[in-house]
Order: structure tokens, then sequence, then C-alpha cells
């Protein structure tokens, strides 16, 4: 079966995408890019968009500061994103939304030459309801600071830093790498921020340090905030820390949630069915079923 993506805006075969391997995309990672999800809501008939809004909003900031010019608007790229899912099966997907500069072949890394618009999706089954686990290591490759390559900046280049962090752990026999900042505080994991939970403080680190602004990080602080149970901090957090947190989680909006059970061979004392993770958990389900974008 012919599998459809959307470039430029149009409806297209995957297959018949041709870039060219000398492009700035291809050989400097000139693009910048979004991870959404789109879930199956039997009872609408329809794809519930998560943070749609706001994704789209982070993904025309990414290309203003990293100069990527194109011309696409909002209203284009939302309507993009509606003409591609709406071929997609009555299933969970994710979606890969991504302006790379494709044009000026064998251009450097200055190319001003406009981006253009790729979006795919992929099977993407939701494991709200039954979350995954992992066994996590802080690497010895920190994330750039601030100054150097801006993680707040959803780039393809910057996954450069995460791919070292993944090899490393991958050769340790560990699932994840979790990265520390030039100063030694714990920041985030490849793909996906870090919440650590210790009795009823919620921690987040800062977002001064060098992190991806997570939109799922920020919806899950706001609906903390609005707890009782919590106190929520905001705050550069010790590997001493995080090694005696009762919960440690690591959420995005492709990742949903991944509960740490091990960091460095220490145990993680909650690692499954913990309460902020049920929170989260709820928060997410709840958070799809109000989404502000519902594609039929
Ligand atoms: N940090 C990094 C490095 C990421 O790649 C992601 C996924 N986009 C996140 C955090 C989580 O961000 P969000 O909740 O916006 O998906």
């Amino acid at each position: 079966m012919t599998h459809l993506a959307s470039w430029d805006g149009e409806l297209v075969a995957e297959s018949e995408i041709r870039i060219s391997p000398f492009s700035a995309t291809a050989t400097y990672g000139i693009n910048v890019f979004e991870g959404l999800r789109a879930y199956w809501r039997g009872k609408e008939k329809g794809h519930s968009v998560l943070f749609c809004e706001a994704h789209i909003r982070r993904l025309l900031e990414s290309a203003s500061i990293l100069g990527i010019d194109h011309r696409f608007t909002q209203g284009d790229l939302l309507e993009a994103l509606e003409a591609l899912i709406r071929t997609a099966p009555e299933a969970d997907v994710a979606v890969r939304m991504t302006l790379m500069i494709v044009g000026d072949p064998g251009e450097s890394w200055g190319s001003e030459a406009p981006a253009n618009l790729a979006i795919r999706y992929f099977p993407a089954i939701s494991s709200l309801d039954s979350v995954k686990t992992a066994r996590a290591m802080t690497s010895s490759w920190r994330r750039p600071g601030i100054g150097s390559m801006p993680m707040s900046v959803k780039s393809g280049a910057n996954y450069l830093n995460s791919r070292y962090g993944l090899l490393q752990s991958r050769a340790c026999g560990v699932d994840l790498p979790l990265f520390l900042d030039e100063r030694g505080y714990v920041v985030e994991g490849g793909g996906a921020n870090l919440i650590c939970r210790k009795s009823e403080e919620v921690l987040f680190c800062s977002l001064e340090q060098p992190v991806l602004r997570g939109i799922t990080q920020e919806y899950i602080k706001s609906r903390l905030a609005d707890c009782s149970n919590y106190r929520v901090v905001a705050r550069p957090i010790t590997l001493p820390e995080l090694y005696v947190c009762d919960e440690v989680l690591l959420v995005g909006t492709t990742t949903e949630v991944i509960s740490i059970e091990e960091v460095d061979g220490r145990t993680v004392i909650q690692a499954r069915g913990g309460e902020l993770c049920q929170f989260v958990c709820e928060c997410l389900k709840s958070a799809v079923a109000e989404a502000d974008v519902i594609i039929r």
C-alpha cells in the first residue's frame, strides 16, 4: 500500500520524495522539526492532536532562531497536517513535521535557500495505560552550554549530542542516557524531559539550563501547580538528589511517559505505578480528551 506523506503541503507517495544527499539538511543537519502525536478517538471518529498549536508555534520559532527561511504560516502547517492525518489509519500515530533546507545542493551551512516542509506519520500505540520502564545512566557526554548549541531550538543537529549519549549507554548495556549540563546538574534525556519526585516535592530542571522547553513538561507543571498534594520546584538538580528520588520520569509528546527504574545502577524506589507517574498519565489522557485539534 502506498504510504502518503506531505511535501510542501501536497499529499504525495512518501517513496516519491527525493532530496539531494548534498543538501544543507543532509550534510549539516540544517532543519528544525517537531514530534507530535495524533490519538485515535473512536467516539469522536477522529484523531486528537495533542498540544498541536504549541508544537506548530515552536516549529516556527525554531526556524526563526536558526535563520531558516520559508513560506509557511501557522495556518498552512495546520492545514497540511490535517490533510495528511485524514489519510491515517484509525489508530494512534506519531507525526514528524520538518522544515529542511534542500535547495542549493552543495551550498554551505550558510545556505539561505527557502526551506521545504515534510510531514509523515507512523504507527505509535499509546502506552499511557501501561507505562514503559527503562534503566538509565548519566552520560559522560554533557549537554552543550546555552552559549554553544541552544538545546531550546529543536533542530536535527542537536540530536548528535543525544546520539553520543545513547551509543555510550547501549555500549554499557543500559537503555537510556540522562544528560548533565556543563556544571554537572542533571538536565534531560536524549529526547524527553526529566521530572523527579521526592515525597511531595516535584522537581523540574531550570529552564535557564541547556534543555528543550518541553510542551509536555510545561503542561504537567501547570497541572501540578493546581494540585495541592504537590510542591513544584524548578531549579538545577544534583546527581545525589536524583539518586534518592522516589520517582524519576521522562516525559515528552512522542515518548509520553517512561518510568525510570534504575539510575547509574541505583534502584529508583517507585519505578512502577508510582503516584506521580499515575498523575502524569491521567493529565495526558485528559489533555488528549480536551485537545485543541480533532481531525476527522
Ligand atoms: N527534550 C528533548 C531533547 C526532546 O527531543 C523532547 C521531545 N521533543 C522533549 C524534551 C520533550 O518535548 P515535548 O514535550 O515538547 O515533546
